[in-house]
């Protein structure tokens, strides 16, 4: 690890990066001073706002198929999630390999469209400060740039994220009460009001009678929201008039609100957020798991933005490669894998994913 590097202009840069050809380049989202000096001399002048959101932090149905870790210590083999200790011995040390899976950056990406809106909408940023890249692996990071936030100390960044997380919310504080008459928050009502509103709309329309009793609802008012169902989507169009069913009160409607607000709350990494002095990948280099480049998305591309395709640098020629596993993947238009220890002649850029990702061995 090379750290506390400045340069004056690009050329310094590259010519650097030339001479030094590291697998992974980062760069501080603080401003410093002195960035050259250690840490306790820089002398910070602020940090631009960032956002993380990586795919380990969802948790994926599909992260079973393709993650698996190794615990450092006891040789403990598990699918899915890292635990934060080992099952076995209680270790916090493993060996991990986690995918760059297409379901789960769909997920991601959704998380992302999420925290652009709540960050336009809620708190007044325009989109053009407000600048989305693909990270090259599992996720996506957010920045916003602007003079005035650079300033923001830790516990104010702390503020923000649990406002985006939803931490702390209380739906009785967002019109949802019972007295003189059963009320609750409308559609467009502004900030987390109306996003408990539009939550609450989704989670009806689509909650099946087990996600229902999963949100802590007893069997009769399960069958009683399955019953009305049309009805009760119909009203919340209609406004606050949430006690239209006899059977539901305030206390159910809470239970099926805290839902709603889930939905509608952003998965953000929220260590990376608070962190003033921040380390996050360079904007077009190459990540060294994945040999795919971490690429701006033009906020309007984003729905259509498709990493396996618009992050993969290299483009021509074939290598041939020994792998010993790795599980089906697109990279393009094509599937490869899944593969078991065996030979394959690759487009260079799936070769090179293999190779990033330690599961497989160029034929000499
Ligand atoms: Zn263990
Ligand atoms: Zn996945």
């Amino acid at each position: 690890m090379l750290r506390h590097k400045a340069f004056r202009n690009v050329d310094g840069l590259t010519s650097f990066l030339e001479k030094v050809g590291p697998s992974d380049v980062f760069y501080s989202s603080a401003y410093y001073e002195d960035p050259e000096r250690e840490m306790e001399k820089k002398g910070w002048l602020g940090a631009d706002l960032i956002f993380d959101i990586d795919a380990d932090h969802i948790p994926t149905p599909c992260t079973k198929t393709h993650d698996r870790w190794i615990c450092a210590n006891c040789r403990i083999i598990g699918r899915g999630l890292t635990p934060q200790n080992c099952p076995g011995c209680g270790e916090r040390k493993f060996d991990e390999r986690t995918w760059p899976c297409e379901k789960c950056l769909e997920s991601a990406k959704k998380e992302t469209i999420k925290l652009m809106d709540i960050l336009i909408r809620d708190f007044a940023f325009f989109p053009e400060e407000i600048r989305v890249s693909f990270s090259g692996h599992r996720g996506y990071h957010v920045q916003v740039e602007r003079e005035e936030i650079r300033t923001l100390n830790q516990m104010a960044r702390k503020e923000i994220v649990d406002y985006i997380v939803g931490i702390g919310l209380d739906t009785r504080f967002h019109g949802l009460r019972d007295a003189p008459v059963l009320t609750g928050p409308i559609l467009d009502d502004p900030g987390w009001s109306g996003r408990i509103a539009r939550g609450t709309y989704d989670f009806l329309l689509k909650a099946t009678p087990e996600e229902l009793k999963k949100a802590g609802l007893k069997k009769k008012r399960v069958d009683t929201i399955i019953k009305y169902k049309e009805k009760l989507l119909e009203s919340r169009k209609e406004g606050g008039r949430w006690g239209i069913v006899k059977d539901l009160g305030v206390d159910s409607w809470r239970r099926i609100a805290e839902r709603g607000a889930k939905i509608q709350s952003a998965r953000i990494d929220t260590v990376v957020t608070t962190d003033i002095h921040r380390l996050i990948r360079l904007g077009n280099s190459l990540h060294g798991k994945t040999a795919m480049i971490k690429i701006e998305v033009p906020a309007n591309e984003i729905e259509d933005f498709d990493p396996f395709t618009d992050a993969v640098v290299f483009k021509e020629g074939k290598e041939e490669v020994i792998v010993s596993d790795a599980p089906r993947f697109r990279l393009g238009d094509a599937f490869y894998g899944p593969y078991k220890g065996e030979k394959a002649e690759l487009p260079t850029a799936v070769a090179l994913l293999l190779l990033c990702k330690k599961a497989a061995k160029v034929v000499r």
